[in-house]
Order: structure tokens, then C-alpha cells, then sequence
């Protein structure tokens, strides 16, 4: 049996590797390293995969958020509101603008914003919502939509680790505004270093998030702006992958349910809700599990890899210490923190591999 990594980057160059080798001597042998046919390439094929009318590459998935953020005007005094359970790009772009993240607690069964907690934050200095399709389970959009609009607040999603998951049968990141997606390498799309991507069909603000992220344009700087350019290396990369991106991910749902048939029947696993009207794409899997560092020590000793996403909930990061939130404020996303496991999901991962990693937790439990 092959060594099973938390993710197999190399296993999937290898199975792509004539695409993506040509696709790195095409950019070097056209010197198109910043801008350039190959990010338009990309730019239009990753708009017309996703049914979006704009896709802007920029620099990585947080540098997206903190773009679109800044393009819709949001500005010190203003309140934005996110979910306690992500990763730090999340809060730290509210921030960056100058707004205050407003943080509520999740969903215990699918650790997505919990959609009865918003309303109740709601002020007059809201701006926008920004729900995270965490571990790749969209939120719950059409709660979070119907909120937006009753109080006029901007909709932006962070699509990060949900590339291609669906809502409603339509594809999330198509609901608000905008929405961010990173191409970070382990990501579901992923490329050879840092990326990230602003979907939008709004063609006046897709303008300005373009210039704003080129310096403010050029040649005439109409606005002092920033330098996060998606390059042509990145983008020749993802569109190389591109062809390849719907049956990855089918194949992540298929090693999603096998993972679920396997471990459905042992009592100290709570496996992560699926609800009928979503698509889950498992960026992650994620389980909540008793005696967890046991557990990861055991699997560990058995050669499998697993991580923790994440381990202090962004409430409860020294970073937030000055907002002085209590662990009874996010009952459920502090709960978690001590509970959640991610095991190794990637589309490489083989039958053989899954039974290894699924007996000896089975096992640990017995
Ligand atoms: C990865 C990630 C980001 C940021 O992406 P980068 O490309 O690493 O900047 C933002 N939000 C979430 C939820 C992520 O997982």
C-alpha cells in the first residue's frame, strides 16, 4: 500500500503530469509570467465552468475577500458579519478595511454559520454577510439571502474550500455579490503556489475589484490600489486542471460515502450532517470524535496523517482577545474545537487506503 498523505499533491501531478509540464514551458517559453494570455485563459473558462459572468484572478483567496470588501465600500464604523468556525482570511480582511468582524456560532451538524443566530446581530452599522462554505457544506443560503435582503446587506461568499459544491441545485458562490475562491495547493482547485479568484456578475463592481487589485489600473491610476495579480504560471496551471476538476470532485464524494458506510455504526463518531439540498464536495472530512489526541496518536502510529481545522475558533484567537468573547457566546462552535478530526480526503486516495485508515479507527473504539 502507498504511503497515504493528508493530501497527495504529487499523486495528482503525476496523473496530469504531461498537461501540466506543457502548460509551465508554454508560460516560460512565452515569458507571459504577469497578465497575459494564460490568466485570461483561465479567467474566461473558469466564468464560463461556473456559469459566473466575471471571474478577476488575483493574488490568493484572502487578498479576494479583502478586495471585495474594500470595492463594495466597506469602511471603519461599518460591521460585518461572518461565522466563528473558519480559517483567519475570513475576519482578518473585515478587519483589514477597517470594519468590526461579527462573529456567530455555528451549526452542530454541518459547522456552517448557524442561520437562527444571525438576525439577532444585526445593527444599523451592518454591512454585509460573509458565510463560509466550510470543509466544502454550503451554508445555508437561502436563510442567510432572504436576511440580506429584508436588512439591504451585501451577500459574499467565501467559497474557499467549496469549489463546484451546490445550493438549491445551483452552484454556490452565484448567490450574493461576490464571492472569493482560493487556489492555495491543497485547496480543491488548486495551484503550484499562491491563487485566488473573485466570481461576479455584476459588471460595474467587477471593474473596479480588477483595477483596484492591478494598482489601481494602468496606465492611469485612477485610484491608489494593491498588487495581488493571479500569475501566468498560476493560471496556466488551474487551467490545466480545469478538464480534470468535475470528476475529482465526484470521486471526493465517493471516498465521502465509503468513509460514511464505513464509519456509520461507530458510537464515539459523529459524522458531519448531509442535507438533500446541498452538494457537499469535501474539501475536508471532518468528524467530531471522543478521546480525540488518542485517536490521532493511534492513527499516526499507523501511518495515517490527520489535522485539525481548526483548533481554536476564530472567537477565541489571541487575536480577538481585545472583542472579549466567552466561551458562552459560541457555545457550540467552543464545543467543537476539542472534538473536530479531519481525516485524509483526495481524489487519489485508493479503497485499499480507506479501509486501512476506517479499521483502525474502527478499532481504536472496540
Ligand atoms: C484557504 C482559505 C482562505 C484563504 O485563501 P488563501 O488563498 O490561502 O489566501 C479563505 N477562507 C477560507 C475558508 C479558506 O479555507
Amino acid at each position: 500500500m502507498n504511503k497515504i498523505h493528508f493530501v497527495d499533491l504529487y499523486a495528482q501531478y503525476i496523473s496530469i503530469k504531461e498537461d501540466i509540464d506543457r502548460a509551465i514551458s508554454n508560460v516560460i517559453r512565452e515569458t507571459a509570467f504577469i497578465k497575459g494570455k494564460y490568466v485570461d485563459i483561465f479567467e474566461k473558462n473558469f466564468a464560463r465552468l461556473y456559469g459566473a459572468k466575471h471571474c478577476i484572478g488575483v493574488g490568493n483567496g484572502t487578498d479576494a475577500i479583502y478586495i471585495i470588501l474594500k470595492q463594495l465600500g466597506i469602511k471603519e464604523g461599518d460591521e460585518v458579519i461572518t461565522v466563528s468556525n473558519s480559517w483567519i482570511s475570513t475576519s482578518e480582511t473585515i478587519s483589514q478595511t477597517g470594519a468590526k468582524p461579527i462573529f456567530v456560532d455555528i451549526d452542530p451538524g454541518q459547522y456552517t454559520i448557524d442561520v437562527s443566530k444571525i438576525e439577532e446581530k444585526i445593527t444599523s452599522r451592518t454591512k454585509a454577510i460573509i458565510p463560509v462554505h466550510i470543509y466544502g457544506q454550503p451554508a445555508e443560503l437561502k436563510e442567510i439571502d432572504s436576511l440580506c435582503k429584508k436588512y439591504g446587506l451585501n451577500l459574499i461568499e467565501d467559497c474557499a474550500q467549496a469549489h463546484f459544491a451546490e445550493y438549491d441545485g445551483k452552484k454556490v458562490g452565484l448567490f450574493g455579490i461576490a464571492s472569493s475562491f482560493s487556489f492555495f495547493p491543497g485547496k480543491n482547485l488548486g495551484a503550484y503556489g499562491d491563487a485566488g479568484c473573485i466570481l461576479t456578475n455584476d459588471d460595474e463592481l467587477a471593474d473596479k475589484m480588477r483595477r483596484f487589485a492591478n494598482h489601481g489600473g494602468k496606465p492611469h491610476h485612477y485610484i491608489e490600489g494593491i498588487n495581488s495579480r493571479l500569475d501566468g504560471l498560476q493560471a496556466a496551471i488551474l487551467d490545466a486542471k480545469l478538464p480534470y476538476i468535475l470528476q475529482w470532485t465526484e470521486k471526493r464524494i465517493e471516498i465521502a460515502k465509503k468513509y460514511f458506510e464505513r464509519l456509520n455504526k461507530v458510537d464515539s463518531i459523529i459524522l458531519p450532517r448531509i442535507t438533500p439540498h446541498t452538494k457537499h464536495v469535501f474539501h475536508l472530512l471532518v468528524i467530531r470524535c471522543d478521546n480525540r489526541e488518542t485517536l490521532q496518536k493511534q492513527l499516526d502510529k499507523n501511518g495515517i496523517p490527520t489535522a485539525i481545522h481548526y483548533p481554536v475558533a476564530l472567537p477565541f484567537l489571541p487575536a480577538y482577545d481585545y472583542l472579549n468573547h466567552k466561551p458562552e457566546d459560541f457555545p457550540i462552535a467552543f464545543e467543537s474545537q476539542n472534538k473536530i478530526l479531519s481525516l485524509p480526503i483526495y481524489p487519489e486516495l485508493s479503497d485499499e487506503q480507506l479501509i486501512h485508515i476506517t479499521d483502525c479507527i474502527t478499532n481504536f473504539y472496540k
